[in-house]
């Protein structure tokens, strides 16, 4: 019988990661580079894996979630973690890379593989199948239109606008208090009160803050609905207060009158351990951000789980159209991973790859389809993404947030050490469960 052939489409992160998982589980790949014969908007190369921004791949400690998601994934053999080990430059508690060797190391391991097929040409319509389409945040028209078609329209999304999201145990329930407005849909809601002063003060300090600029091709970005609050608070002193921040229908319960203005917090996970921050996208600075919320009464001591941001992004409503094997629900055999199943960050982006992977060469052998438990770092982000639950979706990033609470009081760095340990301990008994261990990949510098 003649061998089944995967097609993986688009060699980014995620892409790159999937073809070499693939080819070391034995499996033929082809896989479908659109570079340099047509580029993105922010690739300058053509090499496979460009970080089209940053250099970094974020925190390397075990005491992040992110760091815990890399050695998870070292585990598992990948070859995004291995060409940064080789590629690595000096950046303090960070993984950086100096980004031609990271990418040229990438390029040239999937060179090597015998069982890879590198065919450099834009795809344009869903592929044969079995398959993994992993074109990116900035995924071109006609491949979009093809998976609007499969998926439906109203499931496929252009832009994020990605509110910040608060540990639930980190608000002051002494100043913030639940409520709906005009009581209608119970206590659903953390509403964080704010007299005149208090809310000109704020507006202020939105104005001034620093934020990201726009890429070129995002200026045409916003539009109403999803409007950041700097643009709001930019056209008046008053429009957040009509928006966002409308204290209509809410009584402070200490004051027994209508607040000035309110920002309104809504649980975001089954266990209402976060809280995002109701149409407060933004494109301040990660700092920034936590300067100025922690100016609102009651997230003085805020922790964010997430932080706010607006891009061009093409991702799905992975909640009602994705498997936690990273399968479309409605079509099997057809697999997504990277940034379009709305995972966010570079290591994410590969990570999904990798577990993608996993499953299509499991597929192809008849086996079952499997997820990582959901105490591991990659296991609760699929958890998140795929919780059919969950509505209004937005990407999300690996974090200790989104994994089960640990039994027990433990906090701070003592808790952050348990989630690891926790977690890797769980990834190995994965791993030697269903024999995923692989050949780690060998990658000398470009
Ligand atoms: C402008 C921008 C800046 C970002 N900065 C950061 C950052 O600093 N840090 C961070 O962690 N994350 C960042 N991200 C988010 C995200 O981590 C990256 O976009 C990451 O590269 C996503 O990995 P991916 O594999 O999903 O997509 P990509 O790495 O973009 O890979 C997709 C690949 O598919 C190819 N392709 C697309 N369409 C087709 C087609 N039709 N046929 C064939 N090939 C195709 C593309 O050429 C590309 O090589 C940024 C995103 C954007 C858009």
């Amino acid at each position: 019988m003649e061998q089944a052939i995967v097609s993986v489409v688009g060699a980014g992160l995620a892409g790159s990661e999937a073809a070499f998982q693939l080819a070391r589980r034995g499996v033929r790949v082809r896989l479908y580079e659109m570079r340099p014969v047509r580029m993105t908007q922010a690739h300058r190369t053509g090499l496979f894996a460009e970080l089209v921004c940053s250099n970094s791949l974020r925190n390397a400690s075990l005491e992040t979630a992110v760091g815990v998601l890399k050695e998870e994934m070292r585990r598992l053999g990948s070859l995004v973690m291995s060409a940064a080990a080789a590629a690595a430059v000096p950046a303090g508690a960070a993984l950086a890379v100096d980004r031609d060797q990271f990418a040229g190391a990438i390029t040239a391991a999937l060179q090597r593989e015998p069982l890879v097929e590198i065919v450099r040409e834009e795809v344009t319509s869903i592929p044969s199948a079995p398959a993994i389409i992993a074109t990116g945040p900035l995924t071109g028209a006609a491949l979009s239109q093809a998976l609007s078609e499969l998926i439906g329209s109203r499931h496929l999304y252009f832009y994020d606008a990605i509110a910040p999201i608060v540990a639930a145990n980190s608000i002051d329930m002494t100043v913030a208090f639940k409520a709906s407005r005009y009581g209608k849909g119970g206590d659903d809601y953390i509403n964080c009160p704010m007299t005149e002063a208090e809310y000109a003060a704020f507006v202020d300090a939105v104005l001034a803050a620093q934020k990201v600029p726009a890429h070129p091709f995002e200026r045409t970005i916003y539009f109403e609905g999803c409007m950041p609050i700097e643009e709001l608070a930019r056209r008046g002193p008053k429009t957040l207060a009509f928006g966002p921040m409308r204290p209509v229908g809410l009584t402070d319960p200490r004051t027994g009158r209508r607040p000035a203005a309110v920002v309104q917090l809504r649980q975001d996970d089954r266990e209402g351990r976060l809280y995002n921050m109701v149409g407060f996208q933004t494109k301040m600075t990660y700092p920034e951000q936590r300067r100025v919320l922690r100016t609102i009464p009651g997230l003085h001591n805020a922790q964010f789980v997430r932080f706010g941001s607006l891009h061009r992004n093409t991702f799905i409503d992975s909640p009602r159209l994705l498997t936690p094997a990273l399968s479309l629900r409605a079509r099997p055999d057809i697999f997504l991973a990277g940034q379009m199943i709305g995972v966010e960050g570079y290591v994410e982006s590969a990570a999904a790859g990798l577990l993608a992977a996993i499953n299509a060469a499991r597929m192809v052998s008849g086996a079952e389809m499997i997820a990582p438990p959901p105490v591991t770092a990659l296991g609760s982000l699929i958890a998140y993404i795929t919780d059919q639950s969950r509505r209004d979706f937005q990407p999300m990033n690996a974090n200790f947030g989104l994994m089960p609470e640990l039994d027990g009081r433990l906090r701070g760095r003592a808790k952050k050490t348990e989630l690891a340990s926790r977690a890797l301990s769980a990834i190995d008994a994965w791993i030697a469960r269903y024999r995923l261990a692989i050949q780690p990949p060998v990658t000398a510098a470009a």
